[in-house]
Parts: structure tokens; C-alpha cells; sequence
């Protein structure tokens, strides 16, 4: 990796996902496909605007109900990876369910990329086996964890080795926006703030200095919303900073791992 600071922009594009496993009413379930309807189409707008290359955390499911969407992420040069079936919660599964999960969420994926690299676990809640069967499933990097404010590699106990992106719920649209109903302006500041930090922490070495958000096109896609984002990308874009895919990151951190040993 060069050394720079990088900046990932990651979408979790759950659509009504969780509403049709809940078993909710229309009203609820109209909530998630306002993500396909009107945020996913902005969204890309403001990437194509930016010349944003990002990453889109997705349900088997999801790609099954929408391939349209699923072809402009890949056409728009953004990474599809992977976000459940369903959107379980992979902690309440024994490791036989995992494992039908993890194989139910690639398969469709699958259909649109030769190889997926990157899993997000749903509501970032993981069993003590996630992490081990995904490595196995052949992915390279996780995004659930909040152990870390920047970018490691996670040796698990079978000695395979993953990337592990951490994240945090004020890096998090559906936090700030959803639950908390913060206004767009403190929502710029905790952004811009965080950002800032990091792009002026030299402590941080310097293939690890990545900075990444959290967003939801249900959330994030209403107009208000998207114009803070919009605003973040402007101020990032004054700073030399990479915008990547993670799957980009995470190669490169394998890379430089496996020069330095
Ligand atoms: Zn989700």
C-alpha cells in the first residue's frame, strides 16, 4: 500500500431484509425498500459525482430480490460483499446454520463476482465460530468489531488470517440518524472531527491510517442526510486521502504483511 491515508465509504444494503425475517407489516417493510427505490439511486449519483469507488455490504437475499441494483454497483466499479442471507443474527445459530448461512449468502453473490472477499455481519453481532467459518469460505476480511480504530490482521485459532476492519456506532448513519435523531450538523462535526483526528495522528502508522464509515441507504438516502455526507466527502477531498474499496485495503495489508514476514 502507499503510504496515505485511505478512506473507506461502506453501504450496508439491507433493503427490507430484516422486515420479511421479522415477519412485519407493509408499513415496516416499505421502509427497507425505500433503500431500493430512492437511496440506492442517489447514493450512486453522489459516488459517480465524487469518482468514489465504495463498498456494498449485501443479503443473499437481497441480490436474489434485486439484481437491477446488484448490476449498477458492479457496472459503477463498487465492491458487492457479503451481509448475511437474511440478515441473521449469526450469534444465535449453531455452527451448522452458519455454515448453510455463509454458503446461502455467497452463492448469489456470486453470480455477479468471481470471488467475494469481504463479510459484515448483520447487526455486527458475531458467534464465537463466525469469524473461522468465513476464513474458511474463503473470504479475506471482516467488518464487525470493535476492537480497534484502524485496520489489523486477525490470526484466528486455525492460523488462517483475516483482515479485520473495525467499526463504531457513531460511525454509523443508522445510529446517529436513526436512533439518536442527531441533527445534521452535529452529525458533520463527529464526522469531520473523527476524520480530521486520524488524518493528523501520527501515531498511526501509516498502511494502517484507513478511515471508515458506516452507511445505510435507507437511512443516509434521504436528501438531508446525503447532503452531510456529500459535505464530509468535500472536506475529505481537501486532505490527500485514497478513497478505496475495503476488498483494495484489505489486499494490501496481506501484502505488506507478507513482505514484512
Ligand atoms: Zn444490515
Amino acid at each position: 500500500m502507499t503510504n496515505q491515508l485511505y478512506a473507506c465509504l461502506t453501504f450496508d444494503f439491507d433493503a427490507e431484509s430484516v422486515q420479511i425475517r421479522q415477519l412485519e407489516e407493509q408499513g415496516r417493510i416499505s421502509k427497507g425498500q425505500f433503500a431500493v427505490r430512492r437511496g440506492m439511486p442517489r447514493i450512486l449519483t453522489l459516488l459517480r459525482k465524487y469518482d468514489i469507488k465504495a463498498t456494498f455490504f449485501t443479503c443473499g437475499w437481497v441480490v436474489e430480490q434485486y439484481p437491477n441494483s446488484v448490476e449498477k454497483i458492479i457496472e459503477e466499479g463498487h465492491e458487492l460483499a457479503a451481509h448475511g442471507y437474511l440478515h441473521e443474527y449469526m450469534d444465535k445459530l449453531s455452527v451448522f446454520e452458519e455454515e448453510i448461512v455463509i454458503e446461502r449468502m455467497t452463492r448469489p453473490l456470486e453470480k455477479f463476482v468471481d470471488k467475494v472477499k469481504g463479510f459484515r455481519a448483520p447487526y455486527w453481532r458475531l458467534s464465537p465460530n463466525t469469524l473461522e467459518l468465513i476464513a474458511k469460505a474463503g473470504y479475506i476480511y471482516d467488518s464487525s468489531l470493535f476492537n480497534d480504530d484502524r485496520p489489523y490482521i486477525l490470526t484466528l485459532p486455525d492460523s488462517k488470517k483475516l483482515v479485520e476492519f473495525p467499526v463504531e456506532w457513531y460511525l454509523d448513519d443508522w445510529q446517529v440518524f436513526e436512533t439518536y435523531q442527531h441533527s445534521p450538523s452535529s452529525v458533520l462535526e463527529i464526522w469531520k472531527s473523527q476524520f480530521d483526528a486520524f488524518s493528523n495522528d501520527d501515531d498511526i502508522p501509516l498502511n494502517r491510517r484507513v478511515f471508515c464509515l458506516t452507511n445505510h441507504p435507507a437511512a443516509i438516502g434521504h436528501a438531508y442526510r446525503l447532503n452531510v455526507l456529500e459535505d464530509l466527502i468535500k472536506h475529505m477531498k481537501t486532505k490527500n486521502v485514497i478513497f478505496s474499496r475495503m476488498s483494495d485495503v484489505a489486499e494490501g495489508i496481506l501484502q505488506d504483511h507478507e513482505i514484512s514476514d
